[in-house]
């Protein structure tokens, strides 16, 4: 096969030692730069960002590009056996939520290029998924909303209603009759051997397109920011991701919808921290709370509740309230609990009245009120004299 493709590190101007950040960084400034919404109709741009794209699945990807330090394109090229496919399940080809991660792929399928998938244009082919990040509140997440989310997506060009012929006139290949790949027999070593490739008339997509659609280009696809609003269900954790199905890129020749992705990131709550489904809360108390004893109003997500905490009860002792932590995402009638710790706060800016008082207090107590530090003294007291 010849090849005059320039080599992927030179593609993405990095050395052949980068580290994955540097190929990372490298790949963004060079996908921004030639991205087709900033160039638009411009088709060295178009083959760049491709290129881009192509070099950036391979070298991204710990696994192939050690093939392709070994074997060069041969080694990642599946017309050398060495074949994938696929698309991007959730867990894969998802790392990179508005940086572009994806994008090489879209844009591979796009514009019916990119190495693997360049076979069988006209194979049903599913859309790719779509990534959006989407910030909330603690409680939010925590009992559910509905929320308005915007992504970039592709969709049928409604002009053409997604057949990419201006005219509906859209014939059948004549050379390949409409299977998008030809037979052809080349004589090896004095043996007939037939091989069947891409069709180059119709570049395997079986059909002809005598006058194209001047809005997508004869792609029948466009890119479109498309905004709808999306359940976000409750009990969702920061960094989780939720599809919502079908609503991602547009399938190719009945293949189905990419889905949406929606990746939750929660916003800092000032009183509230969370893990898993246990809300956490630092409630501070007085001196003689502490001492005495108290009814206190704790804070939780259904608001205040009373709760009575014994007499001498010390800082960062921790109580549990049954039942007021977060949903459980994947079965909501489940809810987890909230530990609230009570600090006790010392008392400041006495007065002298106040202070006389305390120090009396004192003289009044003895071992008995206070065992931690005894035994504490007693301890060092033991090492020292
Ligand atoms: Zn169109
Ligand atoms: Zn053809």
């Amino acid at each position: 096969m010849a090849e005059n493709k320039r080599d992927y590190y030179e593609v993405l101007g990095v050395d052949k030692t980068a580290s994955a950040e540097e190929i990372k960084k490298a790949y963004r400034k060079s996908a921004m730069k030639y991205h087709p919404d900033r160039n638009p109709g411009n088709k060295e741009a178009e083959e760049k960002f491709k290129e881009i794209g192509e070099a950036y699945e391979v070298l991204s990807d710990d696994q192939k590009r050690s093939r392709y330090d070994q074997f060069g394109f041969a080694g990642v090229d599946p017309n050398y056996g060495a074949g994938q496919g696929g698309y991007g399940s959730y867990g894969s080809g998802f790392g990179g939520f508005g940086d572009f991660g994806d994008l090489g792929d879209i844009f591979g399928s796009f514009f019916g290029g990119g190495g693997s998938r360049a076979q069988r244009q006209n194979a049903p082919r599913r859309g790719e998924n779509v990534g959006v990040r989407l910030d909330i509140t603690f409680e939010e997440a925590a009992f559910g909303c509905d929320k308005e989310v915007s992504a970039r997506r592709i969709e049928n060009c409604t002009d053409c209603k997604g057949t990419g012929s201006a005219d509906g006139k859209i014939e059948t290949c004549s050379q390949c009759r409409g299977t998008g790949q030809v037979k052809t027999v080349q004589n090896f070593m004095g043996m007939q051997m037939q091989s069947t490739t891409t069709c180059p008339s119709c570049s395997g997509r079986g059909k002809i397109t005598k006058n194209p659609c001047n809005t997508c280009k004869g792609k029948g696809k466009v890119y479109r920011t498309h905004r709808q609003t999306v359940h976000v269900p409750a009990g969702i954790d920061d960094s989780q991701v939720f599809p919502v199905s079908g609503q991602g890129c547009v399938g190719s020749n009945g293949g189905a919808n990419g889905d949406l992705l929606v990746e939750v990131h929660i916003k800092r709550h000032p009183i509230f921290q969370r893990e898993g489904t246990t809300v956490y809360c630092e409630v501070p108390i007085t001196f003689t709370q502490a001492a005495l004893g108290a009814e206190i109003q704790v804070p939780t997500l259904d608001g205040k509740v009373a709760y009575t905490i014994p007499e001498g009860t010390q800082t960062g002792s921790i109580f549990t309230l049954k039942e007021k932590g977060i949903p459980n995402v994947n079965n909501p009638r489940r809810r987890g609990d909230e530990r609230f710790m009570v600090t006790v706060e010392t008392p400041t800016k006495l007065t002298k009245e106040q202070k006389e008082l305390l120090r009396q207090l004192d003289e009044g107590l003895d071992g008995k009120s206070s065992p931690k530090r005894k035994k504490f003294f007693d301890i060092v007291k033991d090492f020292f004299d």
